[in-house]
């Protein structure tokens, strides 16, 4: 059993139901339990411009899967939900990703975690504090806070105060 970090992010169609939609199909799958949601942040969109604002949340499950099988369930998940997937970083009605499993480190073509831009992204670690500041990267040895403070100290402006979904 490891506790496994899922990001959420979307900007497209009606974000927050699909997100609960994901979430409830999440609790759904057999040998997966989700044991606690962040906030739901409203951030400026990387990539290609003239996209609507997305919305990044994260929840943290146990789960018994293998991280590719995790990985192949999480897709399936994102069809159901209408992703198409066509421009890199273009709009999009759900992403989950990966963040990290546990202090596991995998490097393979398909999957990497912990997800490798995840210390450059306040959208990811603001919800993440949400839900375990303490947690250590395995390869940077600092916490999700620390992380999130460093991003802050180097001027990064901060978003806006989180909502309840
Ligand atoms: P992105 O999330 O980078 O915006 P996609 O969701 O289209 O883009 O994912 C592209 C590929 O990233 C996926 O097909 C998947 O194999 C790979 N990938 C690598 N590491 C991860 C991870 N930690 N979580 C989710 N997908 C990952
Ligand atoms: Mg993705």
């Amino acid at each position: 059993m490891k506790t496994a970090f899922i990001a959420f992010g979307g900007n497209l169609g009606d974000v927050i139901p699909n997100f609960r939609s994901a979430r409830n199909s999440i609790e759904q799958l057999t040998g997966i339990h989700v044991t606690s949601s962040s906030l739901l942040y409203r951030t400026p969109p990387l990539g290609p411009a003239g996209q609507p604002d997305y919305l990044n949340a994260m929840i943290a499950v146990e789960s018994e899967l293998q991280s590719l099988e995790l990985l192949t369930t999480l897709q399936g998940i994102e069809i159901q939900h209408g992703r198409i997937r066509s421009e890199h970083w273009g709009a999009r009605t759900l992403d989950l990703d990966i963040i990290a499993m546990g202090s596991l480190v995998i490097k393979h073509d398909r999957l990497n975690i912990p997800h490798p831009q995840m210390h450059h992204r306040q959208f990811v670690l603001r919800p993440l504090c949400d839900i375990e500041p303490n947690w250590q990267h395995p390869d940077l040895k600092q916490t999700a806070s620390q992380l999130l403070n460093a991003l802050l100290l180097a001027g990064e402006p901060i978003l806006p105060k989180g909502l309840v979904w």
